[in-house]
């Protein structure tokens, strides 16, 4: 078994300099799905992930799970009528405080003026079957959190999440990927059956389903880098001058290319 959870923010045209990394427009979002669709990759559910790693059972190695974080407004105007198109679920990580509010988390670091995505929106995407799940009430950082405000944020998004939706929260996903051991365990002890983090690699029978590894797709990501995450589930794609570098001393050091030039 081998899963890459693909992670992105936005579906959105960047207004400011720092949201070009975070927004993937629709444009690019569409030919991503296209791609993992002519690639001949599965799109499956966070749940069906989390079952096979508990239960040690089969999913096809070329799996894929599509993960939103943060709740924007734009993973319901864009990013889910795409989804449709391709009948692909996906899950949605939602910062409960601010839904039916503004990004204002993100603008310490330059992000502009942003709509979350509201109530009526959230049940319509579950309704549609996608999966909400919880980024915590405020989007703080967990890893350096007391652990009373940890357990504050894990446990009553979950809370008002369950509420608002009628039905069981069981995914979390760590803000700015940032986590420890404490933080974990509270995580799990909340009743959570698995949590995102943001390292990088693909998910294994042997991964903790706690801190399940992610590749963050950017909103520079070419197609070429969009296809090298799906099978390396990395986060950073290095130069191609820097690649070719990197593939000659693997070469070099098997003893393929010893004898002649690279
Ligand atoms: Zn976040």
């Amino acid at each position: 078994m081998r899963a890459t959870i693909l992670m992105y923010h936005m579906i959105d045209t960047p207004v400011t300099p720092a949201e070009v990394r975070f927004c993937r427009t629709r444009e690019n979002f569409r030919k991503d799905m296209q791609l993992i669709r002519e690639a001949g990759y599965h799109v499956i559910s966070l749940k069906t992930l989390l079952t096979a790693i508990k239960n040690n059972t089969h999913i096809p190695d070329n799996a894929i799970v599509i993960t939103f974080d943060d709740g924007l407004a734009c993973n319901y105007e864009n990013a889910l009528p795409i989804l449709q198109e391709f009948g692909y679920s996906a899950s949605f990580f939602v910062v409960t405080s601010k839904i039916s509010g503004f990004n204002d988390f993100s603008w310490d670091y330059g992000f502009s003026c942003r709509r979350m995505l509201s109530t009526s929106e959230i049940i319509a995407m579950a309704q549609a079957g996608m999966d909400i799940g919880s980024h915590t009430v405020n989007h703080v950082i967990l890893g350096k959190a007391k652990t009373q405000i940890a357990i504050h944020e894990i446990r009553d998004s979950k809370a008002m999440l369950e509420d608002a939706l009628g039905h069981e929260i069981p995914h979390f996903a760590y803000p700015f990927g940032s986590w420890n051991p404490t933080v974990r365990d509270v995580v799990m002890t909340a009743g959570y059956t698995g949590a995102c983090s943001t390292m990088p690699w693909p998910n294994r029978p042997d991964t903790d389903p706690y801190l399940l590894r992610r590749s963050e797709i950017k909103g520079q990501d070419a197609p070429w880098q969009f296809r090298l995450k799906l099978h390396f589930a990395t986060n950073t794609m290095p130069p191609i001058t820097e690649m070719r570098q990197l593939t000659r001393k693997f070469l070099e050091k098997t003893g393929v290319i010893s004898l002649r030039k690279f």
